[in-house]
């Protein structure tokens, strides 16, 4: 059994607890920074070059694509796609999570709540806008924006009218949001593997903060869902199509509202939280999933 993880920084928590947990398995394991590979396209022949050689098929791939390579990321998971490797995730799935828009647009398909949001170009006139949202406080979030950078809260009409002109000024792509003021900065990432939920943390903002995200100094505690939180994570995951993510929803008077679904959701904040295993129930799931179908899974 031969694993590739695919990732920028062999150092980082994540991509150590998965070599680890995929050579406690006894598997041939490699880390390649896939911004390092080259590509060879030709009638009936896709070759992938690392370091100079070629690289021979391996039967499973975990992507840890950055947010900012999303394009060359995906663009290599799909080169093991398409030599049957079984990718989690796959290259679809991927780039419809990273994009807000679309994955709002997805998850509002399949029936899942969330905050309303309102995405307009910079050719409309904001106060348009922020009548559809239904007036203040509300919430601007830069559609690139990750990790809490780039989501501000507007509380008043003219503090909302200057962020909108100055964002559309600069041409940034952004919605707005429904402000969930009884989230009181926090929020829940249910972490899913195969179907499953493994684990779930509950995210409290630093004082003064109405974001939850780790990296703006938030702390996690391991939370139990309710079973309106289970069912809402693993629809969610299911409609981005996702074998491993997170996902993240804020409490809410209308139950759990979904924000987004991270691809490639960080071990370190959910494995010390819960004490679960993540990485290794993500081997598990590989090893179960390449017995269950002996050819490797292909994907569209
Ligand atoms: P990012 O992708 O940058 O993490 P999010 O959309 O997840 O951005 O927002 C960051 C945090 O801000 C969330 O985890 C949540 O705590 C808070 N937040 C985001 N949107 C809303 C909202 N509509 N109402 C209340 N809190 C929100």
């Amino acid at each position: 059994m031969k694993l590739a993880i695919l990732s920028r920084n062999e150092t980082l928590y994540s991509t150590r607890r998965l070599y680890e947990e995929a050579c406690a398995k006894g598997w041939e394991t490699h880390i390649y920074d896939y911004l390092k590979f080259t590509v060879e396209i030709m009638k009936d022949e896709l070759f992938m070059n690392y370091g100079g050689k070629k690289i021979l098929r391996p039967d499973a791939v975990i992507p840890r694509i950055g947010a900012s390579r999303t394009f060359f990321g995906t663009a290599m998971v799909r080169h093991f796609e398409m030599q049957d490797s079984f990718c989690v995730n796959g290259s679809l799935a991927i780039s419809r999570s990273r994009d807000k828009l679309r994955a709002l647009q997805i998850l509002s398909k399949r029936g899942i709540d969330m905050p309303k949001t309102v995405f307009a170009s910079n050719q409309s006139d904001p106060k348009d806008v922020i009548k559809l949202i239904g007036g203040t406080p509300f919430v601007i979030k830069i559609l690139e924006g990750t990790q809490g950078v780039g989501v501000v809260l507007a509380e008043t009409q003219k503090a909302a009218k200057s962020v909108l002109d100055a964002f559309y000024g600069m041409n940034v792509n952004l919605l707005v949001q429904e402000y969930i003021e009884e989230a009181a900065g926090t929020d829940i990432r249910a972490f899913v593997v195969g179907g499953e939920v493994i684990g779930a943390m509950k995210r409290q903002g630093a004082e003064g903060d109405f974001r939850s995200n780790l990296h703006q100094g938030g702390s996690a505690v391991a939370v139990k869902l309710s079973r309106a939180e289970k069912a809402t994570a693993l629809s969610a995951a299911k409609a981005m199509g996702l074998d491993i993510c997170g996902v993240d929803m804020i409490p809410s008077k209308r139950g759990p509202l979904v924000m987004e679904v991270n691809s490639s959701p960080g071990l370190e904040g959910i494995e010390s939280a819960t004490g679960v295993n993540v990485a290794g129930k993500i081997m598990d799931f590989i090893e179960a999933s390449l017995h269950l179908s002996p050819a490797p899974k292909k994907r569209k």
